[in-house]
């Protein structure tokens, strides 16, 4: 069969599903897409984005509360909800609305409905308008995604006990939030609603927030947390939830009771795969993630999984990549020479607090645990001239590298735009550069990259 008669049918029109769509139709693929929602992806348009849209405004209100100190006249500011729920929806709007046309623009069919599979080549769509549709396929992407997990004891309304999905922004503004939940997505909501002006307490299970990340950025974060009076329950579990009139509570394993106006839980994600058909199809799976292998293909050899389904890091960037390898793969063609796996303990990621915390590749206790020989390096903003005149000195850039050949092999950055800045470090760790290259590279000054040449030396 030519390449051009290749038919993909993808599931799920997220980052996964819509890079694997335009990227299979430039290769000269046969491309259905079936979404049910929104195209563009419940967690990347529903989640992702509204959430840095809504932690972009609280910045843009801690700013000019502290412009004052660089010299302004002092500044009033108040949060506007309508405004703020309009600018979030004119983003959806907007970026749906691109995806669409990038699809439409590489001739992907587009079906409203929801798929699943009969065998491993057929597909059914319970179309959105009514009636099914059933579709043959040489090869089918799943790419679902995932939905916020919800204990079985939380009685979620979307009206004062929340996941994140009814955050963007809830129907008011709490004026006492309690998150439950301290990994990434919880440590972001406390920030964003700490900005907002809501009172906070975040319920922290672990003995730090972000039990996961490196030690030194998380003691930043609690720290600027309690400055900025967000109550922590370190070491406390959160239990069962009592919905009152005039209050919500929230009680822990330790007898703590949190008292809050509203709650939200922040707890990690379930898989959207139980009605795909999966079984149907013979395709293995974990938890109700695929299992697939290095080329995110499944134990069938014609059905592969892209984005948070794939039961690997969950991101919208790892998605996107998986779905183009996929397109490749399945085709049988690479864009990119020497073609290369994805390598996911290269993936860079970011928190988006108050200040940004980024990293990426190999972390320094990781390396400590598995008894790896490493150098670390690490210098604090505070030596910089770009951080005095942004008025923000906190945090600082790190670098793991290799004590023998000098490669770098991770870092973090805790600061303002680390997310940006990590980008440096994330290129350095893929293409094998050297602590000499950082070193050696002329970045601007004054320039917050500054920092990271300086924390190679
Ligand atoms: C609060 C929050 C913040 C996040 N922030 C970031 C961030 O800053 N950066 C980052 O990289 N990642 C972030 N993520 C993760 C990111 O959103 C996900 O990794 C990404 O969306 C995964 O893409 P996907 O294609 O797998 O799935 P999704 O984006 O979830 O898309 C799956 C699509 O499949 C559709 N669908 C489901 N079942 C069917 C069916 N049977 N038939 C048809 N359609 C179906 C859904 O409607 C959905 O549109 C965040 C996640 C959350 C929860």
């Amino acid at each position: 069969m030519s390449l051009a008669r290749k038919r993909f049918v993808i599931i799920g029109g997220g980052p996964g599903g819509t890079s694997c769509a335009t990227h299979a139709a430039r290769l000269g693929a046969d491309v259905t897409l079936i979404e049910k929602d929104i195209v563009g992806g419940a967690a990347h348009l529903l989640d992702c984005i509204p959430s840095k849209a809504m932690i972009a405004t609280g910045g843009a209100m801690a700013e000019m509360k502290r412009a004052t100190e660089m010299g302004l006249a002092q500044v009033d500011v108040t949060l506007d909800f309508k405004t703020l729920r309009e600018r979030i929806e004119e983003i959806e709007d907007g970026l749906e609305a691109s995806v669409t046309r990038l699809l439409a623009s590489q001739r992907v069919q587009m079906l409203e409905g929801t798929g699943k599979m009969l065998d491993p080549n057929t597909v059914e769509v319970a179309l959105n308008s009514g009636g099914t549709q059933t579709l043959q396929a040489d090869i089918i992407v799943l790419s679902t995604g995932t939905r916020p997990r919800i204990p079985d004891w939380a009685p979620v309304d979307g009206q004062r006990v929340l996941t994140t999905r009814h955050a963007y922004p809830p129907p008011e503004l709490p004026e006492h939030l309690i998150v439950v939940g301290s990994g990434v997505t919880g440590v972001e909501f406390v920030h964003m609603f700490k900005s907002f002006g809501s009172d906070v307490t975040l319920i922290v299970s672990r003995r730090q927030v972000l039990p996961d990340r490196d030690p030194d950025a998380a003691a930043i974060l609690e720290q600027s947390f309690l400055d900025q009076g967000v109550n922590l329950f370190i070491g406390a579990r959160a239990e069962s939830i009592e919905v009152n009139a005039d209050d919500v509570r929230v009680i822990c394993d330790d007898g703590r009771v949190a008292t809050g106006s509203h709650a939200l839980f922040a707890i990690g994600s379930v898989p959207n795969s139980e009605d795909l058909g999966m079984d149907a199809a013979g395709v293995e799976h974990e938890w109700g993630y695929v299992k697939v292998d290095h080329n995110n293909r499944s134990n069938i050899p014609n059905i592969y999984a892209a984005g948070d389904l794939s039961g690997k890091l969950p991101l919208s960037s790892v998605a996107s990549s998986q779905g183009r390898k996929i397109a490749e793969h399945a085709l049988g063609v690479h864009s990119n020479r020497p073609h290369r796996h994805i390598d996911y303990d290269k993936a860079a990621s970011a928190i988006f607090t108050d200040p940004e915390i980024a990293e990426v590749g190999l972390a320094e206790a990781e390396a400590f645990s598995d008894g790896r020989k490493i150098r670390v390096t690490k210098v604090p903003f505070s030596t910089s001239a770009k951080a005095f005149i942004n008025n923000d000195i906190r945090g600082f850039v790190k670098i793991v590298s290799d004590p023998n050949t000098g490669v770098v092999l991770g870092g973090s950055i805790v600061g303002r735009h680390a997310a940006e800045l990590i980008s440096v470090i994330a290129l350095a760790v893929t293409a094998h550069l050297t602590v000499t290259d950082l070193v050696e590279s002329l970045f601007v000054h004054p320039a917050l990259a500054e920092t990271v040449g300086e924390a190679a030396v």
